[in-house]
């Protein structure tokens, strides 16, 4: 089943100027992949999606791409890939790591800057299956707190397990909070320490086999700065087209709603004993 989100047409939003990702902001000229379209993600059920874990994933058509970053931002890569990204005028999906964030919010901030969609992945890149469930939670919101606190723009509700070791309290957890959960259609390996070639082939193999879908890439990644420009000049030429997910609601707007709604998920109903979980359902992907 696929997970039901509103979209709009490229035409639509640059008529209507309400999102930067148009083509006319490329300065690269016309041969680029850019964005095919903007996809409105509603966070309010607390979705989950990606096919490697979940039962749905984002409403694509086929042939269609969300690319997704990890773990930045880092003081030598995330700006290339960036500079990839820019050169193509396509948009992605960031996932940082709070420590990260609060280290080089200059990088983060460039991020922003380009346009893209800025989501969560933990304070500190705990595995969240060995924490206790209070401890997972605070890892979680002060991931949040801390990419929130880096940047001028209003951040995603859209938040990344890491290593995608979810579990059944804290995706339910997320959901409650009124975060989505993403996962990934297609992996690039990029976190195996393969070469940029070998990152390139596998994951073309794989958007061919899964007819597109979200891909997980690493901005911290010297071989995925280096593999993306070749990357996505082979995107463009087979034919895939770019989709930029943004959210229906803000991570602040979320928090806004929490401050009047005493029965919302709060650390609070997480403390106790709270033993940590596994989830042996879920393959398990080191970053
Ligand atoms: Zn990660």
């Amino acid at each position: 089943m696929r997970y039901r989100v509103a979209s709009f047409s490229m035409c639509a939003l640059a008529f209507l100027s309400v999102h930067p990702a148009t083509a006319s902001e490329c300065v690269y000229g016309g041969n680029v992949l850019g964005v095919s379209r903007v996809l409105h993600v509603d966070t309010s059920d607390g979705p989950q999606f990606g096919t490697l874990q979940y039962e749905q994933t984002l409403d694509l058509e086929p042939n269609e791409v969300v690319l997704t970053f990890d773990d930045g931002p880092h003081p030598y890569t995330t700006q290339r890939v960036l500079e990839a990204l820019a050169k193509e005028c396509v948009k992605a999906t960031f996932f940082p790591v709070g420590a990260h964030a609060e280290r080089h919010p200059e990088i983060l901030q460039s991020i922003a800057d380009e346009g893209h969609t800025i989501g969560a992945h933990t304070w500190s890149h705990r595995n969240i299956r060995r924490l206790s469930k209070a401890h997972a939670a605070k890892q979680i919101e002060r991931g949040f707190r801390a990419v929130s606190a880096a940047v001028d723009i209003q951040i995603a509700p859209f938040f990344r397990f890491p290593g995608l070791n979810d579990s059944k309290a804290m995706s339910t957890y997320a959901g409650r909070q009124g975060y989505a959960v993403f996962s990934i259609d297609v992996n690039s390996d990029d976190w195996r320490g393969i070469g940029p070639r070998t990152i390139i082939r596998r994951t073309m193999a794989r958007l061919k086999r899964q007819k597109g879908g979200i891909i997980l890439f690493h901005d911290t990644k010297y071989a995925t700065a280096a593999a993306l420009p070749a990357f996505l000049k082979l995107l463009k030429r087979d034919g895939y087209r770019i989709v930029h997910i943004v959210p229906k609601q803000t991570y602040d707007s979320l928090l806004s709603a929490k401050a009047g709604r005493p029965e919302a998920a709060t650390l609070a109903d997480l403390a106790g004993p709270g033993k940590p979980e596994s989830n042996n359902k879920v393959r398990t992907v080191q970053r």
